[in-house]
């Protein structure tokens, strides 16, 4: 259902084009897909998070849109064969508007994506991301340090730009000198000296870094440690005195760490410099004209009691009003951040164990999932927007296994019967419920050991069980892990793996395929977060944008 029908026999391209980007702006849109099918030219726009159709044409103006829309992004219009980029600059109601544009040729044309920054949005104070006022305080602490690397972590499409450039913002003094590295620089920073990476001319991130230390610099931003080299270079400059800011694409803390200390970079590189860690996600906000306070369901009890220790009997939940999109208006995001403590720091140092780490970066801090549920009971978002941002894979430690496997538990009717296996765990799932009432630390025996052997990794959705076994994870020596990690009980593990994998084979291929295959158990729990992506594209899941994969999206958990 289109929102906008435009008269295309009569009215200009020009015209057209114009409209469409003035009111992707007005609209608050973030991006505009204009989608060349056989008979016509669909456009969409993505508004918190969503792509619903603006208009579509019809085919004798499908070209004319598009070269229009090449022309004013600067683009080679007669090639219609290699994927281009290039920018628009739009000025709407006395803003200044940068929109990145990029073609790729489809079988029924070339598609383009105009993505949408918009500065007066976009640059947001740190007090005013939307972040708990205890994060705030945790991320105004870290940037008061004058060296060391802090990172902003998440998926494509997090709001990791917009932490970064708040960070930035509270930085930005006369009497500092600023340089941020940018691919592309997404918006202008007054005070701040924004460099384009620009690898055709040779200006990549290798010779910038090189070149930059005689710049007499306080505080530099690299938009993402691409690799090992730049992540080295940056560690490097922040041991004399400067602060580094970048990010990484990951979803946690934990992986965030696990992924650092499987890069070609010293330890003690990592754990003399890290000073902090930004873990973030977003979610949709509830509306707030409109949403209703009702009664929690059991489930929801006792999925928010598990994860926030917490005892709710009502949540608010989505309506929709004039005002918002089905409930819903903007969005928000949910966060770790988590500083390094001198604990951390040695762990890092000497490559600690994995789960030793991980409950040292937890034991005082909030984890994504806690922060997501605290909101829900704050009713900034709904109970249904925590649980489609969860990812099964990397949300829980071993020791939350109960809880991990009650949110599949209930959302996973529809597709036990295309498991050939039993479901063991539904079985014994009003057994689980009992057990967590009684003793929500200690591990209920409401799972039978299920692997994460060398092979099934990306089975960590269901994930390995070494965990039930209490929290003596310091004392787990890397031999240990692998012999516990061996017994399996694969019907099990495939019966939760069957909605994520949709076919055996596919899975199959995947494990045929595991990237460094001689390595042991342990070496493999830092493979974890290459794996995932390679899973990722294996099953064609939706990762469109960043999105973290999250059952929420395919399985109905009410
Ligand atoms: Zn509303």
């Amino acid at each position: 259902m289109a929102i906008r029908e435009f008269d295309f026999e009569r009215e200009p391209t020009v015209s057209i084009v114009k409209k469409i980007l003035t009111d992707a702006i007005k609209m608050k849109a973030t991006d505009i897909h204009f989608d060349p099918h056989p008979d016509r030219l669909v456009i969409r726009f993505r508004n918190n998070g969503e792509l619903t159709e603006y208009t579509n044409t019809p085919d004798n103006v499908k070209l004319n849109i598009i070269t229009r829309v090449k022309i004013i992004a600067g683009m080679n219009i007669t090639d219609s064969i290699l994927p281009q980029t290039g920018t628009i600059n739009l000025e709407v109601d006395g803003k200044s508007h940068s929109m990145q544009v990029s073609t790729l040729p489809i079988l029924d044309g070339e598609k383009v994506v105009v993505h949408i920054s918009n500065y007066a949005r976009n640059l947001k104070n740190i007090d005013r991301i939307g972040m708990e006022q205890e994060d705030i305080d945790k991320i105004k602490n870290l940037i008061k340090e004058k060296q060391g690397v802090i990172l902003v972590t998440g998926t494509n499409g997090s709001g990791k730009t917009t932490t970064t450039y708040a960070l930035l913002k509270e930085l930005n003094k006369p009497d500092m000198n600023i340089i941020s590295i940018e691919d592309p620089i997404k918006m202008p920073l007054e005070g701040v000296n924004q460099v384009q990476v620009a690898p055709d001319k040779g200006v990549t991130y290798k010779t910038l870094l090189r070149n930059i230390e005689s710049q007499d610099l306080n505080v530099l931003a690299i938009n993402e440690l691409v690799d090992d080299e730049t992540t080295r270079s940056a560690l490097r400059l922040s041991t004399t005195g400067r602060l580094v800011i970048s990010t990484l694409n990951t979803k946690t803390v934990f992986q965030t760490v696990d992924t650092l200390l499987n890069m070609n970079v010293e330890n003690y590189l990592l754990g003399d410099n890290l000073i902090g860690i930004i873990s973030q996600r977003l979610v949709k906000k509830l509306c707030p004209n409109c949403r209703s306070k009702k009664e929690a369901t059991e489930y929801e009890k006792t999925v928010i009691k598990k994860i926030t220790g917490q005892d709710v009997k009502e949540i608010y939940y989505p309506e929709g009003c004039e005002e918002c999109k089905e409930g819903y208006l903007g969005q928000s995001p949910i966060s770790e951040v988590i500083p390094i403590t001198p604990e951390l720091r040695d762990a890092i140092s000497n490559n600690r164990d994995r789960e030793y780490i991980r409950k040292i970066l937890y034991q005082d801090n909030d984890t994504i999932l806690k922060d997501g549920f605290k909101k829900v009971i704050s009713g900034d978002t709904s109970f249904s927007e925590v649980i489609r941002i969860t990812d099964i894979k990397t949300d829980f430690a071993p020791e939350e296994e109960n809880i991990k496997q009650y949110i599949l538990g209930n959302g996973e009717k529809e597709f036990v019967d295309d498991t050939k296996a039993p479901r063991e765990d539904i079985k014994l799932e009003n057994e689980q419920l009992k057990k967590m009432n009684e003793d929500l630390t200690k591990g209920p025996a409401i799972t039978e050991p299920k692997s994460e052997t060398n092979k099934a990794k990306e089975e960590t959705k269901t994930s390995s069980t070494k965990e039930v076994k209490e929290t003596k994870k310091e004392e787990i020596t890397k031999e240990e892990v692998k012999k516990e990690e061996k017994p399996t009980t694969e019907p099990k593990a495939e019966a939760i793996v069957e909605p994520v994998t949709v076919s055996t084979e596919e899975k199959e291929d995947k494990v045929e395929n595991p990237t460094v295959p001689e390595e042991s158990a342990v070496e493999e729990v830092k493979e974890e977060p290459k794996e995932e992506v390679d899973l990722f594209d294996k099953l064609n899941l939706d990762s469109d944008d960043d999105d973290d994969f999250s059952y929420g999206d395919s399985y109905s958990i009410i």
